[in-house]
């Protein structure tokens, strides 16, 4: 957005003012802009009634606005079709929801789940899980020394025991982005079922699930400038038809007695009891947000003081920036030598920067870089160059003080 429309935006999230904080912890959550904040009110004082049951006004105006907010999931991911869209409580309910009912349909001992170093906890757990119950194995995709996967290790890894390979569409660590219109079809070349985190992917590029080519996409409502409480988990309909319930409860039912019960059809067989009703109309609202700013120019904005950051942070002596080569999407991790990244991040808030420090969720990434955390920046549509500046020299001022 040009700079006017960018401060009219920054107008629209009440969050960033309320609290007088130069907020660059994006990846963590993004602030809500006041449309979804209004969208949820609205919903709450004009329509609340429970989905899908009661003869009642009411109710069908509740059910036409929470399964309105799943079309307008579908379009934005371009699904195929809305029964594909399941609504879940974030990323990772999406992977426990599918490592736990695709596990179960499809895996037998000695087979292989694929999953890149990168991955963030709410992957590798539920995913590790299963295959210890199962008897299947869990094989990382190594990385290169600069940070980014090791593609020729990643095809040789691929073998008829690969059923599942999972991999992270960017990075919430490092900011880099998987290739994953590259990995996807060597993955189904071996006939493997591909699922994509495209937590961190979101609300920073235009995902099409149908060119992607991946049976499964997975992501958050909070990351995306939507609630938190809901998320994604786009999925293949012969696939999910095949799967079997996650939970069980009303809502997820056609027919019960004591006897037995047949499950209800797509999407609602994954939906098991009341749904986060507010929280999906707000996720529904916030990608029209998205898609009214367009998601280009959004790119186009958070590139520019990403180029900026790297740029000026290069000047710092000490600092040293993570798989910092080629392009850092949204998220830019960083240490200072001799300093723990935990104490980094306490001075810059007291200068007023919020930024995360630790291992971002991703043990298992941070000790193949040999390290026990960073420090991360994560810009969102509402930066500014200035905000970018006054971390940068805030940084600067911390090294040297720390230096004395
Ligand atoms: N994957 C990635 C890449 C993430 O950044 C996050 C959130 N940090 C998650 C998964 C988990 O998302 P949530 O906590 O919203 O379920």
């Amino acid at each position: 957005p040009s700079e006017a429309a960018l401060h009219q935006v920054r107008d629209q999230f009440p969050g960033l003012h309320e609290n007088e904080l130069i907020y660059l912890d994006n990846a963590a959550t993004t602030q809500k802009p006041d449309v979804v904040l209004k969208a949820m009110d609205d919903f709450y004082k004009t329509s609340n009634a429970n989905v899908h049951r009661g003869a009642h006004r009411l109710s069908d105006l509740a059910t036409r606005a929470f399964e309105g907010a799943r079309d307008k999931v579908q379009a934005f991911i371009n699904a195929p079709a809305r029964e594909e869209v399941l609504f879940t409580r974030g990323t990772t309910e999406s992977m426990n929801l599918l490592a736990q009912s695709l596990g179960q349909h499809l895996l037998q001992p000695g087979d292989e789940i694929l999953i890149d170093t990168w991955a963030h906890h709410a992957c590798i757990v539920p995913w590790q899980q299963i295959a210890a119950k199962t008897g299947a194995k869990l094989v990382p995709i190594p990385l290169l020394n600069d940070g980014e996967l090791d593609q020729s290790a990643y095809q040789s890894l691929l073998s008829e025991k690969t059923k599942v390979v999972s991999l992270t569409h960017i990075s919430n660590a490092l900011g880099k982005r998987a290739p994953i219109e590259r990995m996807i079809p060597k993955a189904k070349a071996q006939g493997a079922y591909v699922v994509i985190d495209g937590a961190q992917a979101v609300a920073h590029e235009a995902v099409d699930v149908q060119a992607l080519g991946c049976d499964f996409y997975a992501f958050s409502g909070h990351k995306c400038y939507g609630p938190t409480g809901i998320g994604v988990l786009w999925g293949k309909r012969a696939l999910l038809e095949q799967m079997p319930p996650y939970q069980y409860g009303g809502e997820m039912i056609d027919t019960v007695s004591f006897e037995g019960t047949q499950f209800n059809t797509l999407p609602y067989k994954f939906e098991a009891g009341t749904p986060a009703i507010a929280e999906a109309i707000g996720l529904g609202r916030a990608l029209e947000f998205i898609q009214e700013l367009g998601i280009d120019r959004i790119a186009a904005h958070e590139a520019a003081l990403m180029a900026k950051a790297k740029n000026e942070l290069a000047k710092i002596g000490k600092l040293t920036l993570l798989a910092a080569k080629g392009s850092n999407h949204g998220a830019l991790s960083f240490n200072v030598t001799g300093e723990h990244h935990q104490d980094i991040g306490i001075l810059l808030d007291q200068e007023g920067i919020a930024v995360r420090c630790g291992h971002h969720c991703c043990q298992p990434l941070m000790q193949s870089l040999g390290l026990k955390g960073s420090c991360r920046v994560s810009f969102a549509l509402y930066n500014t160059e200035e905000e970018v500046d006054a971390f940068v020299s805030a940084l600067a001022d911390i090294v040297e003080f720390l230096d004395d």
